[in-house]
C-alpha cells in the first residue's frame, strides 16, 4: 500500500507534523496558507519507503 496524498490520493510531498496526515503540493498550498507546519518528504520519500517494509516484514513475523 502506497502514500498517498489523503486529499486528492496524488503522490505526496508534505507530511503534517505529528501527523500521518499526507499531502501534495497543491492540496497543501490550498489547505495551509503557512507551510511551515508541513515537513517535506520528497527527499525522504525511499527511506520513509524503507521504514514502511520494515514495519511490514515485522508485522509478517
Ligand atoms: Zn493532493
Amino acid at each position: 500500500m502506497g502514500r498517498k496524498c489523503i486529499m486528492c490520493d496524488g503522490e505526496p510531498e508534505f507530511l503534517i507534523k505529528g501527523t500521518n496526515d499526507l499531502y501534495c503540493k497543491g492540496c497543501a498550498e490550498e489547505s495551509f496558507a503557512d507551510l511551515s507546519y508541513l515537513e517535506k518528504i520528497s527527499e525522504q520519500k525511499s527511506s520513509i519507503e524503507d521504514v514502511d517494509e520494515l514495519i511490514e516484514q515485522k508485522l509478517s513475523e
